[in-house]
């Protein structure tokens, strides 16, 4: 039997994150290959939500389905238990990748060698280095013509704010591409366009070895030397820790399609990837050996059948062992409840499990008791600190267009906001309510499943908005004076905080001027 340090120590929990196409699920699914969680390739599919599926309401009911089943893979690897947790690729669910980042330990970001730093990237990037995850980059798709590595490397550095550490070099790439040399095992991998899982390595300790000139050709060996001469002299020496803060980002090539360089990724990720860490809540550390039990929901997702309103409520386990019938106390109501039927998500399967460890993901059948970042305990008072909520992009006023059916639509918004589906203001002045979005296809989305879910029917009015900025200050009067005269403009969130909705960039700057002691917050949490 496993000591619990043991479990926590071999286990890798993290997300792969990258601006859509530039190859996550083809990764993820080629570390499942090597995991032994999936035979085939094509076997992960993609949990896109694609744009053009907006008319296609089945097409967004079935994609939801993927992700459910696609949402936290386990598989074992050497000694290694590996959760990915998977985030959606379309934008304008990124508040939902945003809150899967809460719950990883690390994380993989897969960037298009041709493309280089995308927007997406870049936003994700921002809550990595919010919560100091540390990253891995992986450069995709050197089978293609790209950019050169060294520019590369330099726009990872000023794009991502991280400082980068080549772990593994291409040589050439497109047409001509041979393989990398992986400079963290000091071995040569010649590229054989291959879909299947390959393991050939050809050991390179010494690159001035003559040998290099048999495997590559004299140019590309001369051009790997003097790179990598390069290499050591602007790049420190890797240092595990310097990762581990967040500073620095190892980073390797490859061809995520062919399976070129993931091997090298997987073996080197085991290694210095961290183990779950100590949480800070509210009220202490909390450390994964300790011997209670304590977790957090960080994502809920709907039943698929609109006739049982039931959820699964994904929990990571932050410390101690979650038993199956053990009893817990769901803090926020302070009741304790018992789980017959955890499920453990294990090679893309779901299964009932006894009991799971830090790192691992449970999922709990919910009717409805559970909110995103509701914490879970064995009995002790803590709060685990989610992530913040962002001022959302896009407003619009919510209106009932069903009077029979008031009570359903209100059940309805508070539930799909509670899962994280949007953020709903009301407006303090006249009671309406507004319903905050990083993009349009959430409208559509809450508009559908009011009315299949909850039988309520709505519509959208616009309002002109251009930001919510949660408000505070050390002065309550300065505070109560500036509500009294932006009492049009103020509105509650959902957890009853004062939020200031600013219409133009124009008005917030001028609000800023002449209130000078209030601050106002892009984020929720402060
Ligand atoms: P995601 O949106 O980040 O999940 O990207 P996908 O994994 O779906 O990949 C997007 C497209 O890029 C697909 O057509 C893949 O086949 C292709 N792709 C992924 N990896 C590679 C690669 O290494 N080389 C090439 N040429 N294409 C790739």
């Amino acid at each position: 039997m496993a000591t619990i340090t043991e479990e926590i120590q071999k286990r890798r929990t993290f997300a792969i994150i990258s601006h859509p196409d530039a190859g996550k699920t083809t990764l993820t699914e080629k570390l499942l290959l090597f995991g032994g969680a999936i035979h085939v390739a094509g076997a992960v599919k993609s949990n896109k939500i694609k744009k053009t599926a907006t008319s296609d309401w089945m097409e967004i009911e079935k994609q939801r389905g993927i992700s459910v089943a696609t949402s936290v893979m386990g598989f074992n690897y050497g000694d290694y238990k590996i959760n990915i947790l998977d985030t959606p690729g379309h934008q304008d669910f990124a508040e939902d990748t945003y809150r899967t980042l809460t719950a990883v330990d690390s994380v993989i970001i897969v960037v298009d060698a041709a493309k280089g730093v995308e927007m997406q990237t870049r936003k994700l990037m921002e809550v990595c280095r919010m919560r100091n995850t540390p990253v891995i980059v992986f450069v995709n798709k050197l089978d293609r013509e790209g950019q050169d590595p060294f520019d590369l490397l330099d726009e990872l550095e000023s794009e991502l704010k991280i400082g980068v550490r080549p772990l593994s070099w291409p040589i050439n790439m497109g047409q001509r591409f041979k393989g990398v040399y992986n400079i963290y095992e000091e071995g040569l991998n010649l590229y054989t366009p291959s879909k299947q899982v390959v393991t050939e390595s050809v050991e390179f300790k010494d690159i001035n070895n003559p040998e290099l000139e048999k495997y590559i050709g004299s140019e590309d060996a001369s051009k790997l030397r003097a790179d990598l001469e390069l290499i050591e002299g602007v790049y420190p020496e890797f240092d595990v820790s310097d990762y581990l803060k967040g500073n620095i980002a190892p980073v390797f090539f490859g061809s995520a399609l062919n399976n070129f360089g993931v091997k090298e990724l997987l073996d080197c990720f085991v290694k210095i990837a961290p183990s779950p860490r100590p949480v800070q809540a509210v009220e202490r550390v909390v450390c994964p050996e300790e011997a209670n039990f304590s977790g957090f929901v960080f994502k809920i997702h709907a039943n698929m059948d609109p006739n049982h309103r039931s959820c699964i409520a994904f929990v990571k386990v932050c410390s101690g062992k979650f038993e199956r019938n053990a009893n817990y106390k769901h803090v926020r109501n302070g009741k304790f409840m018992k789980f017959s039927s955890p499920t453990a998500f294990m090679a893309q399967r779901k299964s009932t499990v006894d009991e799971a460890y830090p790192g691992d993901i449970v999922g709990l059948p919910d009717t409805g008791n559970f909110k995103i970042g509701d914490t879970l305990t064995a009995g002790e008072e803590l709060h685990f600190r989610g992530l913040p909520s962002f001022s959302p992009e896009m407003f619009k006023y919510i209106e009932n267009t069903d009077p029979m059916k008031t009570k359903q639509l209100n059940k309805g918004i508070d539930q799909l906001m509670d899962e994280g589906v949007a953020q709903l203001f009301v407006n303090q002045f006249n009671g309406r309510k507004i319903i905050g979005t990083v993009g349009q296809l959430q409208f559509e989305v809450i508009q559908y499943r009011l009315l299949h879910e909850y039988g309520a029917q709505c519509k959208w009015e616009p309002i002109s908005l251009y930001k919510a900025c949660w408000i505070e200050s050390d002065d309550a009067e300065a505070l109560e004076n500036f509500k009294k005269r932006k009492y049009q403009f103020m509105a509650k969130d959902k957890e009853d905080r004062d939020v200031f909705l600013a219409d133009s960039n124009y008005v917030l700057q001028m609000a800023q001027t002449d209130f000078p002691k209030i601050k106002f917050h892009f984020t929720s949490e402060f």
